[in-house]
């Protein structure tokens, strides 16, 4: 038995079971800033904010001190058959003025997977209530994360996710993923690429009939498909296409949303107008599990005319725009637009410099991203870009490497991803790429010991 006495009653989701085996979990003890400590006190910069979402720091005492007093004053309540807290109903009215496009109706769910499932269950809900109950099918990309549900699980499109439980539900098509570097064709520039990805959604949409489509989900970066932001062109190449056949586009802004790119939405980044907006994590900056789905004018007023019928919306979650979720969502869009935001804006440009930088090192292949979000992938040869046979052991190997040296980040598919909290600041920064690059450097020492 190891150690720290593995295994334990805890199922680990998402965890690599070998290493559980020889090493136990680290335990989590506190958080200050953007550090985190295990319970040996040894202290790790957090480079990817938790899961994306402990964006004001692992401290923040204007969220500790909102969620008290929400907690004395109402510390819960549902919001079924006309009751809810003021706070769930000042957040909705916030958020819709902060949506990306024009909105004017807010619902909660308790997690990004259980949003973007009520978004299905929504188009789905419209497709009956309009007299089209074929209008089902969803399209997705190849590399998309859109939570764990059964439905969302399928419209993810990771390989490994699918195949281990059998999905995707037969609903789902999959599209190219729109990496460049990787799935372009040899010469095809980065607007060539994008005008062929909307060819390739017109053929699908015109094969299977655009009557059956019920709507496109994209996260306007991909993000633990391994942060990849679209091409040039490639939103204002699809968008017209959906237009044309009436389908409706859910912006995944569950890690974009709220300033991660550099701007407040990702789909104000790359000139996305959505029809829905899917937001979790960042929202109560991982304090309280909260999802929330922003509606646009149009599909409020379908909603209320498909609801009519049965004299209530026919969906809800017990804890749902919870009175504490929501006073804490309130108080981290205060720290956010009070300055969180504005410093994403400054620091991005240092922390692409330094995360571009790492394209010198002989294991990246290519270093990309956005803002305060980027990927390093790793390649066994930077010409032909192959990467590691069993590549994911090599990014699970920096990243395990990173952790021994103080770093937490991620390894996902053949990238070391990165996603900092929103307060971090320049020193952080390059004491986040100097402890990445000395990672890196005895990770490729000791796989070329291996090899000679
Ligand atoms: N959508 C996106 C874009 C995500 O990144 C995630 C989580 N990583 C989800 C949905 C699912 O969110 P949750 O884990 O809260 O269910």
């Amino acid at each position: 038995m190891s150690r720290r006495n593995y295994p334990s009653a805890f199922m680990h989701p998402f965890s690599h079971i070998p290493t559980l085996e020889e090493e136990g979990p680290v335990i989590v003890d506190r958080g200050e800033g953007v550090y985190i400590y295990d319970d040996r006190g040894r202290k790790y910069l957090e480079g990817n904010s938790g899961l994306w979402n402990v964006v004001l720091g692992f401290d923040n005492k204007k969220l500790i001190e909102t969620a008290q007093r929400a907690y004395a004053k109402l510390p819960a309540y549902h919001a079924f058959f006309g009751r809810v807290g003021q706070a769930a109903l000042d957040l909705s009215e916030r958020v819709v003025k902060l949506a990306p496009m024009e909105a004017n109706r807010v619902f909660y769910a308790n997690s990004g997977s259980e949003a973007n499932d009520t978004v299905v269950k929504l188009l789905w809900f419209l497709a009956e209530q309009e007299g089209k109950p074929h209008r089902r099918l969803l399209l997705s990309r190849k590399n998309a994360y859109h939570g764990m549900t059964v439905i969302t699980a399928s419209l993810t499109g990771k390989d490994y996710v699918k195949s281990a439980s059998g999905l995707p539900v037969k609903e789902v098509r999959h599209l190219t993923c729109p990496h460049h570097w990787r799935e372009a064709l040899p010469k095809e520039s980065e607007t060539d690429f994008s005008q062929r990805l909307a060819l390739e959604l017109e053929q699908t949409i015109r094969n299977t009939g655009p009557d059956y489509i019920a709507g496109f989900f994209a996260e306007p970066v991909m993000g633990a498909g391994g942060v990849i932001p679209p091409p040039e062109g490639y939103f204002q190449a699809i968008q017209p296409v959906l237009k044309k056949y009436g389908i409706p586009l859910i912006a995944d802004e569950v890690i974009c949303g709220f300033g991660r790119t550099g701007e407040f939405w990702g789909s104000q980044t790359y000139g996305m107008k959505p029809d829905i907006v899917v937001a979790s994590k960042v929202i109560t900056a991982g304090f309280f599990p909260m999802g929330a789905i922003i509606l646009s004018p149009e599909m409020t007023e379908r909603i209320d005319k498909a609801s009519a019928k049965y004299e209530e919306l026919p969906t809800g979650f017990t804890t749902g725009a919870h009175p504490v979720g929501c006073a804490i969502a309130m108080a981290a869009l205060d720290e956010i637009e009070g300055g969180a935001f504005a410093n994403v804006k400054a620091r991005s440009p240092e922390f692409q410099k330094q995360l571009r930088a790492m394209a010198d090192h002989p294991m990246v292949g290519e270093a990309r991203g956005v803002g305060l979000m980027g990927a390093l992938e790793m390649v066994a040869d930077k010409k032909t870009k192959a990467p590691f046979a069993g590549n994911l052991d090599v990014s699970e190997r920096v990243s395990r490497q990173a952790l021994k040296n103080g770093l937490i980040c991620r390894p996902l598919g053949a990238s070391i991803v990165l996603a900092p909290p929103f307060i971090i600041t320049d020193a952080q920064i390059s004491e986040l790429f100097g402890i990445l690059r000395k990672t890196l450097d005895e990770v490729y020492r000791d796989i070329a010991k291996k090899a000679a």
